[in-house]
């Protein structure tokens, strides 16, 4: 779908090309995910002091001492969860959004969950803003949204960096669902699992990544 959004521009787009081909020298080969990232304005998720770096590859910061991940980690995440048009997506740590609103270009019905309460009303207003459809929740994402009735989910995505795999999660899984969640603390390596039975998952190790770390808790 072709949106118009307000504070987007030529200039902006053209920088959007250019990341996304740094993207593909740095490993990404889903061509999806960089149509999606191609589409989404990732200098509108940020303070406006860092519109010269938001289309660099790198991580920068967002409110409440949180980050907006690299456009690689971003793009690698969303490549390994391998989403299609309507499947339920579960995502951890909304922060910016931008995650987000990628998922929301492939397609996916998103359902995404932060702690802190100042960084959901930016985001969910900011989302709103720009007609994407996700459903934004403020609790802790660890416990997943077993309460909400919405799942079991296609896909679930951490944002945060998992001290270890968070057991909820793995039950909010459908049959052949898959969780994508870096674990560990400091640095983590990023785990594909795959529910293969109702009490069999299957892990795959990803590699390693640099994460806030996820916290307990809703903050207010
Ligand atoms: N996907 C985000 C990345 C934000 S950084 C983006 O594109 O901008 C990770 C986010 O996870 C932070 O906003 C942090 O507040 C949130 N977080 C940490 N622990 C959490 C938890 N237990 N539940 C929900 N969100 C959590």
């Amino acid at each position: 779908m072709q949106r118009v959004i307000e504070g987007d521009s030529y200039k902006h787009k053209g920088l959007r090309v250019d990341l996304c081909n740094l993207l593909r020298q740095r490993g990404i080969t889903d061509e999806a995910v960089l149509a999606a990232i191609g589409r989404v304005p990732r200098h509108l998720f940020m303070d406006r002091g860092l519109d010269a770096l938001a289309y660099e590859d790198q991580a920068l910061p967002i409110e409440c001492g949180q980050t907006i991940s690299q456009p690689r980690t971003v793009a690698f995440q969303t490549q390994l969860l391998a989403v299609r048009k309507d499947m339920k997506v579960l995502e951890i740590g909304t922060g910016s959004g931008y995650q987000t609103a990628v998922l929301c270009e492939l397609g996916a019905r998103v359902f995404s969950v932060e702690r802190q309460k100042g960084l959901y009303d930016v985001a969910k207003a900011r989302l709103a803003k720009m007609h994407y459809q996700a459903k934004c929740f403020l609790g802790d994402g660890y416990q997943g949204l077993a309460q909400m009735d919405y799942g079991p989910y296609d896909r679930i995505l951490v944002t945060c960096g998992a001290p270890e795999v968070p057991q909820p999660l793995l039950r909010e899984l459908k049959l052949g669902g898959v969780l994508v969640v870096p674990v560990g603390d400091g640095e983590q390596e990023m785990l594909r699992i795959v529910r293969t039975a109702d009490e069999e998952w299957e892990t795959t190790r990803c590699g390693d990544f640099r994460f806030v770390p996820m916290l307990e808790g809703r903050q207010f």
